[in-house]
């Protein structure tokens, strides 16, 4: 799998969550996926506290869902990715 760089709109490219498993609805990588990781760090490049508002929530519905995954894992996967201490693109 290797998702394009094009840009579109919503709609099947959108690799947005498929609840209750939280898989990407784009490619099916767990969700977030790299492409969407990407779109994400893009799209919050500014505030990056929202993005970990953002990511906090979706964490926090996640681990409601999947109850059987560790919560570690969980956060490792929700949030463990974003960079900290400055831009990193
Ligand atoms: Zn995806």
């Amino acid at each position: 799998m290797t998702p394009g760089a094009k840009a579109s709109g919503p709609g099947p490219d959108d690799h947005a969550p498929v609840t209750p498993d939280w898989n990407c609805g784009s490619c099916g990588e767990e969700w977030p996926c790299a492409t969407k990781r990407i779109r994400l760090l893009d799209e919050y490049q500014v505030d990056r506290a929202a993005l970990s508002v953002y990511l906090g929530s979706c964490l926090a519905a996640a681990t409601q869902d999947l109850h059987a995954a560790p919560v570690v894992s969980l956060q490792a996967r929700f949030i463990g990715w974003v960079p900290r201490g400055g831009r990193t693109f």
